[in-house]
């Protein structure tokens, strides 16, 4: 039994090794690669990445599994936890058919240039036909993978391992029921200036302040570091390797100030894992949701909250004295949690980022359950926005075209997003119960305490555990909407006097 595990633990590291060289080269692409490299990089990611699949759905892989049982290690293991994770990719891995894998690689090549045109012209008509093909070979998927209750089910497992469909409709629900009043009323209340955060700051001044937050949060700069890209991102190259991105707007400083802090907030995550789970499958977050909680708890509870500012805003301030001499911290600070409903997801507020989502979540469904067809997916697009944000698009670019996923071939990663916002305050809640004085400590710049915590109760273990496990340990309750509900409600309700 031992020697099938260490066998089996062989293998893992060599795909493990493949998977992390080929995202060193995907990294390399998006910072430093001249536009030249980029066929040959193409090669060479699709060597890497392919190789590493085939070692993994060998029938040597099948046979380890088989021989070994979860039963035989410890409950709580890693290694109990590695046999029930591998088995998990192994049996979705194989039960997809290579030409399917093939057919959405080349479905979604074609699918992204279509999208960008009919966003480039504002025609829906030429990314339509892209739409329906990338739908048809996800439902084929779906029923390759299997599902319990709904198609919608084996998509999103892909992204966020065991949650169900019905689960996330019920919660989002609850979400809408109080959400959608609550942003009507913010709208009637007067706006905060938002002007000063778009004045001139210095490129090189707002890298050092990003830099030296985000030193303080306790991401690892022996273990990490930040480059310039883009689209923000981290990757993981090892645990002990766990790079970020960013990208700066000298006439914008949220990009790069808020955007360091969340990627800081993913890439502690996965420094935060057990070194002891490396180069094997449970050396990453355990789900996309899980991932945005750690980001959105550290850009947004910490990053967006007035103890935080009372104490940093003295010091952006003698960074950038020209753009933010004459404001005031009380100032600054309602600027930077201004909420305003708008028709872009990406340059949504916290308080009605998920209503974007809730939209998408709604509308991919129908279109998988064939509810909905591809021909009236902007007139639903365009009623819903209107219902949920009392706006109408002008355009389709400004609607149903301005996101890159559906066109990449991912239906059923939107509802992460909503899902790490929930956890983010289920999360914060009980950090706040259980560490005291946390507040005070933020508002010291001190974030020990907050950090060890999270590693303890959450970056830990990988994947050993699922998001709902996690959850249910860390905060003694599963998904819910009455967390982030509350905190929404407390903090805006304070700043639009409500
Ligand atoms: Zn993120």
């Amino acid at each position: 039994m031992q020697d099938s595990m260490t066998k089996l633990k062989a293998m893992l590291g060599r795909i493990a090794d493949l998977n992390g060289a080929a995202a060193v080269l995907e990294w390399d692409q998006e910072t430093y690669m001249p536009p030249g490299g980029t066929e040959a990089r193409a090669f060479q990611i699709g060597t890497l990445r392919e190789l590493g699949h085939e070692f993994f759905i060998r029938d040597s892989v099948g046979e380890l599994l088989d021989q070994l049982s979860p039963e035989d290690f410890g409950p709580g293991s890693s290694d109990a936890a590695l046999l029930r994770v591998t088995r998990r990719d192994y049996d979705r891995a194989r039960k997809i058919p290579a030409r399917l894998v093939a057919d959405m690689a080349r479905a979604t090549a074609f699918a992204k240039d279509g999208w960008k045109k009919a966003r480039d012209t504002n025609t829906y008509a030429h990314f339509a036909p892209h739409l329906q093909t990338v739908i048809d070979l996800n439902v084929e998927k779906a029923e390759a993978v299997g599902y319990d209750a709904c198609v919608y089910d084996a998509l999103l497992d892909e992204y966020e391992p065991g949650m169900k469909t019905a689960t996330v409709a019920e919660v989002f629900a609850n979400l809408r029921d109080e959400l959608v009043p609550f942003v009507r009323e913010v709208v009637g209340r007067p706006q905060p200036d938002t002007s000063v955060l778009h004045r001139f700051f210095a490129d090189d001044r707002q890298w050092d302040f990003g830099l030296s937050v985000i030193r303080d949060f306790g991401y690892d700069f022996e273990h990490g570091r930040q480059d310039r890209s883009a689209h923000p991102f981290t990757t993981t190259f090892a645990l002990s390797d766990v790079r970020i991105t960013t990208r700066v707007d000298e006439h914008f400083l949220n990009p790069a100030l808020f955007g360091t802090l969340h990627e800081a907030g993913h890439g502690m995550y996965e420094q935060g894992i057990a070194t002891a789970l490396d180069r094997t499958p449970l050396a990453s977050g355990t789900s996309l949701g899980m991932h945005e909680s750690q980001s959105r708890l550290w850009e947004n509870l910490v990053g967006r909250s007035l103890p935080f500012w009372e104490h940093y805003y003295p010091s952006l301030q003698r960074t950038f004295p020209e753009a933010l001499g004459d404001t005031t911290l009380d100032a600054f600070y309602r600027a930077t949690n201004a909420v305003a409903p708008s028709l872009i997801r990406v340059e949504a507020d916290e308080v009605t980022y998920n209503l974007h989502i809730m939209l998408r979540f709604e509308l991919e469904q129908a279109l998988v359950d064939r509810t909905l067809s591809v021909d009236d997916l902007p007139t639903a697009w365009n009623e819903k926005t209107e219902a949920y944000f009392g706006l109408r698009p002008a355009s389709d670019t400004e609607g149903v075209l301005q996101d890159i996923h559906w066109s990449l071939g991912a239906l059923g990663y939107f509802p992460t997003y909503a899902l790490g916002n929930l956890m983010s305050a289920q999360f914060f809640n009980s950090a706040v119960d259980t560490v005291p004085d946390l507040e005070n400590q933020i508002a010291r710049g001190e974030f020990g305490p907050l950090l060890a915590w999270l590693r303890e109760n959450v970056h830990k273990y990988g994947r050993m555990k699922t998001a709902t496990e996690i959850l249910e340990s860390a905060t003694g309750r599963g998904l819910e909407a009455e967390s982030w509900v509350g905190y929404v409600r407390e903090k805006f309700g304070a700043l639009y006097g409500l």
